[in-house]
């Protein structure tokens, strides 16, 4: 699995992320079914409220070699202060949108 994570840009400088990156890697959470190696391919943020550039830059990730895009536990539950983003579905329905039922979604992280 070649994961390209989107993560909320308001949490950015409340959390680096280790979090996401070490379920990944352990395959914990999340992972924690995914028989393949998870291998990142990016790690990008949804670029501010409300979040429409996460629909170029998850296709940004496609093209580097994603077939999964995981939207961060920041986005949809609210990590770490318990506030999850109010357009996440319609992220979610844009970016699946342009790239198509190929494309594996991973609701959240941990
Ligand atoms: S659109 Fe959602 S994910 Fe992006 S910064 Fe705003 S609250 Fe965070």
């Amino acid at each position: 699995m070649k994961v390209g994570l989107i993560r909320c840009m308001q949490t950015e400088d409340m959390c680096p992320g280790k979090t996401c990156l070490k379920v990944m890697s352990e395959k914990k959470c999340a992972f924690k079914e995914i028989s393949e190696d998870v291998e990142v391919v990016g790690f990008i943020s949804c670029g501010g409220c409300p979040g429409k550039k996460t629909v170029t830059r998850a296709a940004e990730m496609v093209k580097r070699g994603a077939d999964t895009i995981a939207m961060a536990s920041c986005i949809t539950k609210g990590a770490p202060i318990g506030f999850p983003c109010p357009h996440v579905q319609l992220m979610k329905e844009a970016i699946a949108k342009k790239l198509g039922e190929n494309i594996r979604f991973i609701d959240y992280t941990h």
